[in-house]
């Protein structure tokens, strides 16, 4: 119990796995959690204290659940033989393994990217972040205003997060808000872990560096003590005797400018990587486009899925090979068989440099390394893969290399672990085959000796033999026992027979009983010889890794675009977002022929005439604004969200689902869906909705693209009414190419208003009382809502829906005007819902005439004041800024 306390103390925050013979047990409140999360019996010792075991054997599970239910755990061992051990045998934590910091095959799955995270605040609006993963060596580290620190946060989607720990002890209230919407556990670290004047000693030990400018690092970076604390805590988890983790690359600047800025909210309202509903990866964008063959190919599509380009060459540079193997079938076949062969070489690097490697991993390291072969061979002489091809070209002698030497010495399918050996190929090292033939060869070696011994002795009847208690001897019978020359040794008299040994055979029995035990030895050695040789090319193999996953991520596009129909969709500078024939890229797989596919024309008007689909068409009319009106389950949502999608992969430099497409670059990509999916944040729906429509209209900008569904629902409809209006007016303004799927049929005549606002719905028809969903996206807008369609199919009560259908004609008695609630159409079996096209050119108005139309607000009522009067009479044209001053002044005297 003294060693428990011990280490206990030395760990803090974890759990510990104290080794007891076949076991590892937890005391005190290890014990009840480990009851509470992994349901073990508890048990008391002697004294009546809790504890609970799990058996050595099964431990990795059950490191796993716990490490998923977010808490750390240090594993304590027995590092001495029991039987050799004077007193308490010794035990030491061999490993810590946290949620942020799993190496291990059986803790990770190879899809799944495991962020370790740190943050650092600098002041009320500066924070520096850095993140790691240690399962792949990548260190990234970012400075940021705190607005947007959530958002980054949460796409990098840390496992857990590190921040300094305060004097009282507290968590940090920001921390825990972070915890909270990232869902993630988080863990204190020593301030000084944080301090900038340590944190770049860290670093250049670390990197046995004297400076860090050659990894493009001003010293005075901030984001450089988060990255050092990251690097405290993996040595610590690690115990990195070395002082050093070889595979961690060096940290690597990430710039928001360079990536198309996609928030937290429009990435869970896309389902890039999980579905609103369930929460589960199948049915997001990610696992319908998810065709990668190696594993770092399969992490790479989902970082180039969240983090998008945004300059147009890397992006059509992508598009270009994408192109190429689209084109050509059998190189596309070719370069995926290939690849197939690489192993999770990021992760085997990791597990290599913090000695975890099994002699799988060498194996599959070797296999992996000789690919390059096939790949280099492939991408030669194809100019549009020519960078491709120089990067595998120069990696080409070192891998081949490498790949010979671990293929020289390890058999095709190895032992999962070194315990018992196997791993070695006859033939590869004389020493273990020595001890090998010892093993196997040990009867034809008495034979041989034997023989040699009766040629030598000329004795008749002499028998080389082995019994357990004895070991090995030379046994004459007893007529012949004085023929012993004196260099044998007596061992054993019997009544018939005499025993000797000789100092040969002597050796000959040290070394087959210790034969085993050698062979073993000598293998691991000879393993971790080849892994510390594999180790030295580290470097190489991450570019390997890079390389590969990049061309992994380049031919599931590729496959895609032939297997969906995807085409390449032509990149420009100017703002604009226009599709034919678009699809919803998950629900168009799901639907198959059933989808409905459809047009987009966002852009700014005077840019159309640059935009003609074919050259016999006319150029498409365009608006940054569209606002959509229809009915529930008309398909509203699918649309807006297939336009972001559709943008969103293309800045991917992906194929789109489509028959054209032209993708104006985009800054951002705002989204704002659906508000149900809100409620477990324990934030009211409503002001979600708008603290997330806040953050839209601060950042949209003329080149931002803008997708909003439903805003103002969450309030009562004047409310609700009056802020979509003011908030469609602003993006309006702004520019940015909006989507716009709205209830308030009153805003639609925001498109007389305004040149660059159009009216689009979703067509429906009516047939002999029921309606028919066309899902077809059509120019004009609708006034009818169907809710009481909706809710007939959902199955309401049949006297519900007649009462509803009362107060439905009651309330549009009640409500006069252009714009009151929809009254029932004359001839209810004809398509009443067919859009009414907004006539064009429109007709300027001022907001004067717009009041007129916003039928469900009173008329404005002035307030009579002098200073309106005053304001009114100003010739404004003639007005210094110092006389608008003096004047500002009066009337803030006078109020
Ligand atoms: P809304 O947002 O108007 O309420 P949704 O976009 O949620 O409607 O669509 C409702 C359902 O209609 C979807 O679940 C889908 O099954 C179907 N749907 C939507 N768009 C299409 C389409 N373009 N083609 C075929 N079916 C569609």
């Amino acid at each position: 119990m003294q060693q428990f306390f011990h280490f206990k103390e030395q760990y803090p925050g974890c759990l510990l796995f104290f080794r007891m013979g076949d076991f590892y047990e937890m005391f005190y409140e290890d014990a009840e959690t480990a009851h509470r999360v992994l349901g073990l019996t508890l048990a008391q010792r002697s004294k009546g204290q809790p504890m609970a075991g799990v058996p050595f054997h099964a431990a990795e599970t059950y490191l796993a659940r716990l490490v998923k239910a977010g808490y750390r755990v240090a594993v304590c061992d027995q590092v001495e033989e029991a039987s050799q051990s004077k007193g308490v045998v010794k035990r030491d934590v061999t490993r810590v393994i946290t949620p942020g910091t799993l190496t291990d095959e059986s803790l990770l799955t190879e899809e799944q990217v495991n962020h370790l995270a740190a943050v650092c605040f600098h002041s009320d609006t500066e924070a520096s972040i850095a993140w790691a993963e240690l399962s792949t060596g990548s260190l990234h580290i970012a400075i940021l205003p705190i607005s947007s620190l959530a958002d980054e946060l949460a796409r990098v989607n840390p496992s857990e997060l590190l921040y300094a720990e305060t004097a009282t002890g507290d968590t940090p209230d920001r921390i825990k808000a972070l915890s909270n919407s990232l869902g993630c556990p988080t863990a204190p670290r020593p301030q000084y872990n944080f301090r900038h004047a340590e944190a770049i000693e860290t670093i250049k030990r670390q990197y046995q560096v004297q400076t860090l400018e050659g990894f493009g690092l001003a010293p005075d970076n901030p984001a450089l003590a988060p990255a050092a604390a990251i690097i405290h805590y993996l040595l610590e988890t690690q115990r990195s005797e070395s002082g050093r983790l070889s595979h961690l690359q060096p940290p690597r600047l990430f710039e928001r400018k360079n990536h198309l800025v996609i928030d937290q909210t429009s990435l869970r309202s896309l389902e890039v990587e999980q579905t609103l509903r369930t929460g589960q990866t199948e049915g997001s964008l990610l696992s319908t486009l998810q065709n990668c063959v190696t594993a770092m190919g399969k992490r790479m599509l989902r970082h180039w899925l969240c983090y998008p380009l945004c300059e147009q060459a890397p992006i059509e540079q992508r598009q270009r090979v994408v192109e190429a193997l689209v084109s050509d079938s059998r190189f596309l076949e070719q370069l995926r068989e290939s690849l197939d062969n690489v192993h999770d070489v990021p992760r085997i690097i990791a597990r290599l440099s913090v000695g975890r490697a099994t002699p799988r991993d060498l194996v599959g390291l070797g296999r992996s390394a000789q690919a390059i072969r096939e790949i280099e061979d492939l991408l030669a002489d194809r100019p549009t893969v020519s960078d491709y091809h120089a990067r595998a070209k120069d990696l080409l002698e070192v891998l081949t290399t490498l790949a010979e030497k671990i293929n020289a010495a390890c058999v095709e399918t190895p032992p999962a672990h070194m315990r018992e050996g196997g791993l070695i190929k006859d033939g590869y090292d004389a020493q273990l085959d020595e001890y090998r033939v010892l093993q196997r060869d040990s009867h034809a070696w008495l034979a041989q000796y034997q023989a040699s011994l009766l040629e030598a002795h000329d004795i008749p009847n002499l028998k080389v033999g082995y019994n357990k208690v004895f070991g090995y001897y030379i046994e004459l019978t007893a007529v012949n026992r004085d023929k012993a020359p004196d260099s044998w040794t007596r061992k054993q008299t019997l009544k018939n027979a005499e025993r000797f040994i000789t100092p040969e055979l002597k050796e000959f029995e040290g070394k087959v009983l210790s034969a085993d035990s050698h062979a073993i030895s000598r293998e691991q050695h000879l393993f971790e010889t080849l892994c510390s040789r594999a180790a030295k090319q580290i470097t190489q193999l991450q570019n390997f890794a890079d390389l590969v996953a990049e061309l992994d991520c380049l031919g599931c596009f590729a496959q895609q675009a032939i297997k969906h129909r995807f085409i390449k969709p032509t990149i420009t500078q100017d703002p604009v977002l226009i599709v034919r024939a678009g699809r919803h890229p998950v629900l168009d797989q799901l639907l198959g022929d059933q989808f409905v596919p459809n047009d987009n024309d966002l852009g700014l008007t005077n840019l159309a005439s640059n935009y003609k689909i074919d050259s016999e068409s006319s150029p498409p009319a365009l608006a940054t604004l569209g606002l959509i009106t229809g009915p529930n389950m008309a398909g509203k949502s699918t649309y807006i969200r297939q336009t972001a999608l559709i943008a969103l992969l293309a800045h991917t430099g992906s194929f789109v689902p489509a028959e054209h497409a032209t993708v104006g670059i985009a800054d951002r990509i705002f989204t704002r869906i659906g508000a149900s999916d809100e409620l477990h944040t324990g934030q009211s729906t409503f002001m979600v909705e708008m603290t997330e429509t806040a953050n839209i209209c601060h950042h949209a900008t003329p080149k931002s693209i803008v997708i909003l569904d439903e805003i103002g629902r969450g309030t009562s409809t004047l409310d609700g009414l009056s802020l979509a209006w003011a908030i469609a007016e602003h993006i309006a303004q702004t520019k940015s190419r909006c989507l716009f799927a709205t209830h308030y049929h009153e805003l639609t005549t925001l498109a007389d208003q305004y040149d660059n606002v159009t009216n689009l719905n979703v067509t429906v028809r009516e047939w002999q009382d029921q309606i028919v969903f066309l899902h077809r996206i059509a120019p004009g807008s609708t006034n009818r809502s169907y809710g009481i369609h909706v809710a007939k199919i959902a199955g309401l009560p049949k006297s519900v829906l007649e009462r509803a259908n009362i107060l439905l004609s009651q309330l549009a008695v009640s409500h006069e005007g252009p714009a009151a609630l929809p009254t029932p159409p004359q001839n209810p079996t004809t398509p009443a819902a067919e859009p009414q096209p907004t006539s064009k050119p429109k007709s300027k108005q001022q907001p004067d005439s717009q009041d007129s139309q916003f039928s469900l607000f009173s008329e404005p009522t002035y307030i009579d004041h002098p200073a309106l009067d005053q304001l009114k009479n100003l010739d404004i044209l003639n007005l210094t800024p110092l006389a608008a001053f003096d004047l500002l002044r009066k009337l803030h005297e006078q109020s």
